[in-house]
C-alpha cells in the first residue's frame, strides 16, 4: 500500500517561509505537538467512556523521547491514532491547510502577527529537515501506517509495524536546530508550556507535569492549604498571598483560574507579568495586558480560557469582544471579592489595606465601573492611622470641617514631617490630617474629588489656617490698617524683590504661626500635573510661595512700635528664615549665615 503524494500547496516550497517568520518563537513546535498527543488521549478517553472505544485504556501517558546520536526527537501518545484515510486527511489536507492559512494572514499582517500561532503539526518543520509519523488507530482491526516527509512538497505513505496503538512524532532534527538535541532545552520548554497538560507528560523516565491543577477544580473542593500550596507550585519564592479569587465562569465565555493577591511591602517593587494565560491548559503567554485590566496586572496567577482567540495579533485582540467581557468579568470578580471581606471582616481588611489600598485606588483610577463598586471600601489612613471610608471620614469631619459653602473639607499630608508645622497649626483648631503619601495619591485625589458632592481635598500647606477651612469668621485685628499696611511694605521692600515671595496679611489667632509659606492648592497640583507630563511651561519655573504675616502675633505687635533700622531688620530677617527654615527653603551660604548667627546668641 505503498503511496507517494503531493500535498496540494499554491506555494512551491512552504517549508523555508515558516522557518523564517517564527524565527523567534522556533520553541512552540513542542508545545504543538505535545498538545496533538494530550487531544488525542483526551479523545480516546471520550470515546471510552461511550464505550465507542472497548477494551482497556492502560497507560495513557505521552513521553517525549531525544536520541541524541541520532538527533531526533520523538513525541508518543497512546490516544486514538489514525488511519491512513485520517493520515490523508487530517496530516496532508487539514494540517496543511491551516499552515497555508497561516502564511496567507502573514502576508497580510507582517510582523503583526506575533507569537501564538498554531501552526499546529506542520511547526514541527520549523526544526526538523524530516518528519515521520507512525500510527495505529484504536479502530478494531486497523493497521499501522506511517507518512514522512522531508519538508518538500512531498510526502510519502506506507505500511508500518507498530504493536501499540496511538502515534509516534519523530523530527529528524535540521543542522540549525541542533540546540533541540540537548535535555536540557527540551526539559525546560516542557517544564514552561506543559506544566499543567491534562495528561501526563514522561521526559527521561520523570512525569514533568501536574495534570490536575488546582483552578481545574471546584472552588467547594478546594481548602485554604491547596490555595497556598499551590501559590508555591507557580512562585517558589515567594511570600504567603493574602487572599485568592478562584474564577470559574461557563457561559458566556469559558474560564477559569486563581487569582492571588500579592503582600506588597513596597510599591515599587511589586512585578508584573506574573499572571499566566493557559487555553485548556496548555500555557500561552505570561503577558496579559489585553486580557487582565490594567490595574490588575499586579495580581498573581492563573488564567484558562479556551475562548480567547489566541492565534491572532495583538491589535484584533483588544477589539475582541470575548477579551473585553472577560476583561470585565474578572475586574467585577475582584470587586466582589474585595466587598465581601470588607462586609464580612473588616478588621481583617484593614490589615490587608497597605498592600491591597494600590489596586483599589488605581482600580477607582482607571476604571469607571469599579470606582462605583470601589468607593463603598476605599479606605482613608488618617495621622493617627486610624482607616475609614471616604463617607465614614466624612462622617467624621464634618461637624469641625465644613466651610461657609457647606464644603466638607479634607485635609491631607503627602509628607507629614515636613508639613510638621502646618499640622500642628491645624491640630489645635482640632482638625483631623489625612496621609496621603503613595505613589498614586495625587491622581487619586484630582481623579476623585469631582465625583464627590460636597467635598474637598486641601493639602495642609496650601492655605492659611483660616483660610484652610474658611468659616467665614473674621478675627478681630489687633493692628489697625496703617500699621498692617506697614508691615507688609516692610517684608516687600526687604523679601519681595525677587518674585518668589508674596506677602500678604491676615488676622490669625496669636498663638498661629508668624509667618505662613503656602502654595495655594490648584496651583501646586497644576504644576505636579505638568511635571508629570514632561511639560515644562510651569515645572522650571521656581515654585512661587505666598507669605502670610499674623498681623495678631505679638511680634507683629513688636514690629510696628520699632523704628526703622537694624534691629528691626534683624528681626524681620530672623523670622523670615525660620518660616524658610521649615519649609527647606534655606541653602547655602544663606543657610550658613543662619546658623552662625543664632550659634552667636548662645
Ligand atoms: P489542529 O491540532 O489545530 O487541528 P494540527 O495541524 O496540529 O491542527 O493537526 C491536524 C490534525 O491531525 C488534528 O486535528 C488531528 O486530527 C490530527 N493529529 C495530529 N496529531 C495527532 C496525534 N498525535 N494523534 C492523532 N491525531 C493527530
Amino acid at each position: 500500500m505503498a503511496m507517494k503524494g503531493n500535498i496540494s500547496v499554491h506555494t512551491e516550497n512552504i517549508f523555508p517561509i515558516i522557518k523564517k517568520f517564527l524565527y523567534s518563537d522556533h520553541e512552540i513546535f513542542l508545545r504543538e505537538l505535545v498538545s496533538n498527543a494530550v487531544d488525542a488521549t483526551q479523545k480516546l478517553k471520550t470515546l471510552a467512556a461511550t464505550s465507542e472505544a472497548k477494551g482497556e485504556l492502560g497507560d495513557l501517558k505521552i513521553k517525549v523521547k531525544l536520541d541524541k546520536d541520532a538527533k531526533t526527537l520523538h513525541i508518543i501518545d497512546r490516544g486514538i491514532g489514525m488511519t491512513e484515510e485520517e493520515v490523508n486527511k487530517y496530516i496532508n489536507q487539514l494540517a496543511f491547510s491551516s499552515a497555508e492559512e497561516f502564511l496567507d494572514k502573514y502576508k497580510d499582517k507582517g510582523a503583526q502577527v506575533i507569537g501564538h500561532f498554531g501552526l499546529g503539526f506542520y511547526s514541527a518543520f520549523m526544526v526538523a529537515s524530516k518528519v515521520e509519523l507512525i500510527t495505529r488507530s484504536y479502530k478494531e482491526g486497523a493497521d499501522a501506517v506511517k507518512w514522512s516527509c522531508d519538508g518538500s512538497t512531498s510526502f510519502e505513505i506506507s505500511a508500518a509495524e507498530k504493536e501499540d496503538r496511538g502515534t509516534e512524532i519523530i523530527l529528524h532534527l535540521a543542522d540549525d536546530s541542533l540546540e533541540f538535541n540537548e535535555d536540557s532545552r527540551i526539559r525546560n520548554i516542557l517544564e514552561k508550556y506543559c506544566k499543567f497538560l491534562p495528561v501526563e507528560i514522561e521526559f527521561e523516565e520523570k512525569v514533568l507535569n501536574n495534570p490536575t491543577p488546582l483552578w481545574t477544580k471546584a472552588p467547594a473542593d478546594c481548602t485554604k492549604e491547596d490555595y497556598e500550596n499551590f501559590y508555591k507550585e507557580l512562585y517558589p519564592f515567594s511570600e504567603t498571598p493574602l487572599f485568592w479569587i478562584h474564577l470559574n465562569v461557563d457561559y458566556p465565555f469559558k474560564l477559569t483560574g486563581i487569582l492571588y493577591f500579592p503582600k506588597i511591602k513596597n510599591e515599587f517593587e511589586v512585578t508584573r507579568n506574573k499572571i499566566q494565560l493557559f487555553s485548556n491548559q496548555v500555557f500561552v503567554t505570561d503577558s496579559v495586558q489585553d486580557i487582565v485590566p490594567e490595574f490588575l496586572m499586579l495580581l498573581h496567577g492563573v488564567i484558562d480560557s479556551p475562548d480567547i482567540p489566541l492565534n491572532v495579533s495583538r491589535s484584533y485582540l483588544q477589539s475582541d469582544a470575548n477579551v473585553k467581557k472577560i476583561n470585565s468579568h474578572i475586574s467585577k470578580k475582584v470587586a466582589d471579592k474585595l466587598e465581601e471581606i470588607f462586609k464580612s471582616d473588616r478588621t481583617e481588611f484593614n490589615n490587608k489595606w497597605e498592600s491591597i489600598g494600590t489596586f483599589v485606588k488605581y482600580g477607582m483610577i482607571s476604571d469607571e465601573k469599579f470606582f462605583e463598586r470601589g468607593k463603598k471600601f476605599c479606605l482613608l489612613l488618617n495621622k493617627a492611622n486610624d482607616l475609614f471610608t471616604i463617607d465614614e471620614y466624612k462622617e467624621k469631619i464634618a461637624p469641625s470641617q465644613t466651610d461657609k459653602d457647606n464644603k466638607v473639607v479634607y485635609l491631607y499630608s503627602n509628607d507629614l514631617k515636613a508639613h510638621d508645622s502646618f499640622i500642628q497649626t491645624i491640630e489645635k483648631r482640632g482638625y483631623d490630617v489625612l496621609k496621603m503619601d503613595g505613589v498614586l495619591d495625587n491622581h487619586f485625589i484630582s481623579n476623585i474629588e469631582h465625583k464627590w458632592e460636597g467635598v474637598v481635598w486641601k493639602r495642609v500647606d496650601s492655605e492659611s489656617i483660616d483660610k484652610l477651612i474658611d468659616k467665614d469668621v473674621k478675627k478681630e485685628s489687633v493692628l489697625n490698617d496703617a500699621d498692617q499696611t506697614a508691615i507688609k511694605d516692610a517684608f516687600v521692600n526687604s523679601f519681595g524683590n525677587a518674585g518668589q515671595f508674596v506677602f500678604e496679611t491676615e488676622a490669625l489667632a496669636p498663638d498661629d504661626q508668624f509667618l505662613t509659606l503656602i502654595t495655594p492648592e490648584w496651583e501646586r497640583r497644576m504644576k505636579e500635573m505638568q511635571k508629570m507630563q514632561g511639560m515644562s511651561m510651569f515645572g522650571n519655573l521656581p515654585d512661587t510661595y505666598r507669605v502670610v504675616i499674623n498681623t495678631n502675633h505679638n511680634l507683629s505687635v513688636k514690629l510696628s512700635k520699632m523704628s526703622e533700622g537694624d534691629a528691626k531688620m534683624q528681626t524681620m530677617k530672623q523670622a523670615f528664615d525660620l518660616a524658610r527654615l521649615s519649609q527647606n527653603l534655606l541653602h547655602g551660604e544663606e543657610l550658613t549665615a543662619f546658623i552662625n548667627r543664632n550659634m552667636g546668641q548662645l
